[in-house]
């Protein structure tokens, strides 16, 4: 008989792992807060900037339903706001394969009507804590796949891994249309991360929505900084008029360019904080029951790195070849704690790296970060390591590292 499993949360993880489950023959439940009518219809939730690793967990499963009408990107551009109204630094480095965003709004609502066209059986529900007291015994596994949602409260925080307490950036998003493009990155298309000292950053990039493509503006506030101003913002025109005022302060070479954008839709913006944090994997139920947290329930990092989609893409995957090989196994402490270890092998990379770009650059990396603008050869690694953030542990994140590898770049002592 099959193996019957829960999970609760209809996002990137929870739906990937319930459509690669079911294509191996598991009985899969999926709880969602949500229709995908409402998803579909509702507010936006991310930017979802995704890289080629995590895009092609979902081509092995044949989910990428919108890969050819969704934009690609095949870079990722730099500028640094200096005085006067201009970079003090731009340059952009090339990915080996494109990246994409396609609103969670279409891909969640898609996916899971998917699902169900598959066979797998959707309850919209809300669930809470004693619900899932409840149902825990009846299923042989049970993955929170909830997100931010509340039932984190299951799963204790782990401070070793949390050096942060409290949000390290103030989130405000907004998705438009009418963007043009920069000139000066040619056929080159984008992600601009644009990074103002003491004050943020600004990511713009290229996305599918629900009426089709659009730009994504999307601010880091340092809290209580000028960007951080959007949290009484109600009306969606006043966010964008907000945002546009920003750009021509603190990125005018952006905001030349977005003068003539408007809004894809009433629900196309966004704003919001949390505070980035790595929770213990098991959480235990009052009447004894154990389930096994997945994605941004246990690992949830702060969007500066764009990380959040593809490690709950990654997630997935891993989550779901540690279950095929378990087998007839038992889905005890043992086996959960274990599945979570796999995930938190690779997710340890790009928590740390994140939690880096949180604080100001180091000397270190403000010269990496300049060398890049000389050599397409450090702007292209760089870029690349969206992709996969291990590489950058390799010479990026340590000083000596990097500063050997700028040597062999630039063949003279940096
Ligand atoms: C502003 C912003 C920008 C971002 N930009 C990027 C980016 O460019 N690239 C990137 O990779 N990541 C980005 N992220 C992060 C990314 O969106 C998340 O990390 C990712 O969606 C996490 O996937 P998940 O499956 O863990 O949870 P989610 O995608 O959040 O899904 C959780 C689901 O569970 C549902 N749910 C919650 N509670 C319950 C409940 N009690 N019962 C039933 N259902 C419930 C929710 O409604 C939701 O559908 C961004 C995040 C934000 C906030």
């Amino acid at each position: 008989m099959a193996r019957k499993i829960l999970i609760v949360g209809a996002g990137q993880s929870g739906l990937q792992l319930a459509h690669g489950l079911l294509q191996h023959g598991y009985e899969v439940t999926l709880m969602s807060a949500r229709t995908a009518d409402e998803i579909r219809d509702g507010r936006v939730m991310s930017t979802q900037a995704m890289f080629d690793a995590a895009l092609q967990h979902e081509r092995d499963l044949g989910l990428n339903f919108w890969e050819e009408e969704a934009p690609h990107f095949d870079g990722i551009g730099f500028s640094l706001a200096g005085p006067g109204g201009s970079p003090a630094l731009d340059w952009a480095g090339r990915l080996d394969a494109y990246a994409q965003s396609i609103d969670q709004r279409v891909k969640m609502s898609g996916w899971m009507e998917a699902f169900e066209q598959r066979g797998g059986k959707v309850i919209i529900h809300g669930v809470t804590v004693s619900d899932l007291d409840r149902l825990v015994a009846r299923y042989d596994l049970t993955i929170v796949a909830a997100g931010k949602g509340e039932l984190v409260q299951l799963f204790g925080r782990d401070p070793s891994h949390s050096p942060y307490s409290v949000p390290q950036r103030a989130l405000s998003v907004a998705y438009v249309r009418g963007l043009e493009r920069r000139p000066e990155r040619g056929s080159l298309a984008t992600v601009n991360f644009n990074l103002v000292p003491g004050v943020g950053e600004l990511f713009i990039m290229p996305a599918l929505t629900t009426s089709g493509p659009c730009d994504i503006l999307f601010f880091e506030g340092i809290p209580g900084g000028p960007l951080d101003c959007f949290a009484g913002i109600r009306r969606p025109q006043d966010h964008l008029r907000l945002t546009l005022q920003l750009m021509e302060k603190f990125v005018p070479w952006e905001y030349a360019r977005a003068r003539s954008v408007e809004l894809t839709d009433w629900g196309g913006t966004l704003a919001g904080r949390y505070a980035p944090v790595v929770r213990f994997p098991v959480g235990s139920l009052p009447s004894g029951g154990i389930a096994l947290g997945m994605a941004d329930v246990v690992v949830a990092n702060d969007p500066i790195t764009g990380q959040g989609s593809n490690n709950a893409s990654k997630c997935a995957a891993i989550y779901l070849d540690k279950i095929l090989d378990h087998g007839d196994g038992p889905y005890d402490q043992a086996f959960m704690q274990d599945t979570f270890a796999s995930f938190w092998d690779y997710a340890q990379y790009p928590t740390t790296w994140t939690n880096a770009m949180l604080q100001p650059p180091p000397p270190h990396i403000v010269q990496v970060l300049g060398a890049a603008s000389q050599h397409q050869q450090i702007a292209d690694r760089f870029a690349n390591g969206f992709n996969d953030p291990r590489d950058f542990f390799t010479w990026f994140m340590d000083p000596a590292r990097s500063a050997s590898y700028l040597e062999t770049v630039a063949g003279a002592p940096v």
